[in-house]
């Protein structure tokens, strides 16, 4: 039996059982009362599942073993860029003169450490096309949200207050309304046409005087290259505006097109989709920021400079600076990990994973649109969007198609997203996949549409595999239990 799929007996405890020992205290005992105020020492001892070292081990592998990620099994989640994150990466970020050193330490005695962020610095503004990049973000939308308030500092220091409005496609990323949101700015919605790129009509209607930015993703998150762009840049500049990247996922373009080329002013990348920091979980994220020269001044402080002894430090004197976005220097072992990375697979490298990865998109959407809708039937990008309508008429709708993918050992595609998508199914492969994985996930696919038509009840009913049928995922985000909780 797939030892998986058993029940997990989650109520380990037994009375006196312990999984540790420690030395006798050959120390004086303190008064705790000397120590805190009284309100913060717990009157009675906290329940702890009482457990030896062998059940918490065999209970934490049995937990992480149902977890999927990229290392057990393929992950063709859209606008996600599930790719395999290389072990070079671990070993690298591990080197005790980047796992050892603190935050506090004089610049002197990390100048290893500050040269790999400089040079990370210039490797991105130059895949991007910008001017100058801060690496303090922690993620993608804070990266947004920097972004959006350094357009904002531009904009009051030219006086022109009136610019709070950000537009934004109705295929965006939630992030992006929610940073503008979160950055004081006001969102207005740009419509797509039939092609599913952006309006050109609807954004000459909502542009003006009070526009401060476009937000953009290209391609966009159809997977489809806003091929218009210079012609929109040209509109949003003419008006006043800046023009934001969305660049999360820059998988089709790298070494081949760059933001700064296309007309932008902003963007921000995130080093764990794209430049393969794991991510996944909440974990560390990296999202650093790139401007063009009329924005620098706005970058957060400070900045990683090479000074003219050659050596590298910080630069604080920014007077005009939106301020620290973060404590120190931001989640520096990602930033090490997609340092290596980016000099592993040097310039041909990154070209080769455009390539794949866009290779790998189009041959499973070309396959694919033979058994689901396709609702732009275009040369996609690193992604692409299905429509389940056909199956939804036969009564299965694209969660069960989601559920019924568990069954067969995979991470189900974005489902629901982008919102202008009837029954959205977002998948994208990502280049590191061999033509037989995506043959296997095809082949699920197809399985599954013959299903809805012929038996739609093992589609409905699905998963029949896991542990865990349907979650009430309402309840379990409103209401997580996120700690140990004694059994009655
Ligand atoms: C993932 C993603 C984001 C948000 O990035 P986080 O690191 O999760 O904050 C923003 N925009 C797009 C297009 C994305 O795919």
């Amino acid at each position: 039996m797939n030892k998986q799929n058993q029940p997990l007996i989650f109520e380990l405890s037994r009375e006196g059982r312990i999984g540790y020992s420690l030395p006798e205290n050959d120390v004086p005992e303190v008064d705790l009362n000397e120590l805190f105020p009284k309100e913060f020492i717990r009157e009675e001892a906290p329940e702890l599942p009482e457990v030896s070292e062998l059940d918490i081990m065999r209970h934490y592998t049995a937990l992480s073993n149902r977890n999927h990620g990229v290392d057990s099994g393929f992950y063709p989640l859209g606008s996600c860029t599930m790719k395999y994150n290389p072990k070079i990466n671990e070993n690298v970020a591990r080197f005790p003169g980047f796992s050892h050193i603190h935050p506090l330490q004089d610049e002197s005695t990390v100048q290893g450490a500050l040269e790999l962020m400089h040079d990370l610095q210039e490797h991105l503004f130059e895949i991007t096309g910008m001017d100058e990049v801060t690496l303090q973000p922690a993620a993608g939308a804070h990266g947004e949200w920097t972004g959006l308030m350094m357009i904002r500092a531009y904009h009051e220091a030219n006086n022109d207050t009136k610019r709070t409005k950000v537009i934004v496609p109705d295929s965006a990323h939630g992030t992006n309304p929610a940073s503008a949101t979160v950055a004081g700015l006001e969102t207005i919605t740009v419509k797509s046409n039939e092609d599913g790129l952006v309006d050109l009509e609807d954004l000459r209607r909502v542009v003006g005087e009070d526009t401060a930015a476009l937000m953009l993703t290209n391609p966009n998150t159809l997977g489809l290259f806003e091929e218009n762009i210079l012609e929109m840049a040209h509109i949003v500049h003419e008006a006043g505006g800046k023009l934001y990247y969305d660049g999360a996922n820059l998988n089709a373009v790298l070494s081949k097109a760059r933001p700064g080329d296309m007309g932008f002013d902003v963007v921000h990348l995130n080093l764990h989709k794209t430049f393969t920091g794991p991510h996944g979980g909440g974990g560390p994220g990296s999202g650093p920021v790139g401007v063009k020269a009329d924005l620098i001044p706005y970058l957060p402080k400070p900045l990683v400079v090479k000074k003219e002894d050659g050596s590298f430090g910080f630069d604080y004197d920014r007077p005009d600076s939106i301020g620290r976005v973060k404590p120190f220097y931001g989640n520096f072992g990602i930033n090490v990990r997609a340092y290596t990375y980016i000099r592993s697979m040097g310039p041909d490298g990154l070209k080769a994973v455009t390539e794949y990865a866009v290779l790998n998109a189009n041959y499973m959407m070309r396959r694919l649109a033979e058994h689901f809708d396709l609702p732009f039937d275009r040369h996609c990008k690193h992604e692409f969007v299905l429509s389940g309508k056909r199956q939804k008429k036969l009564g299965v709708r694209t969660l069960d198609i989601a559920k019924r993918l568990l069954d067969f050992g995979y991470h189900p595609p974005t489902i629901y997203f982008p919102l202008n998508v009837e029954e959205c199914i977002m998948i994208e492969p990502t280049e590191t996949e061999s033509k037989e994985t995506l043959d296997s996930f095809i082949d699920a696919m197809i399985q599954i549409a013959r299903e809805a038509e012929e038996n739609p009840e093992v589609v409905q009913e699905a998963p029949h595999t896991t542990v865990i049928k349907r979650l009430d995922e309402t309840l379990a985000a409103r209401k997580p239990v996120l700690r140990y909780q004694k059994e009655a």
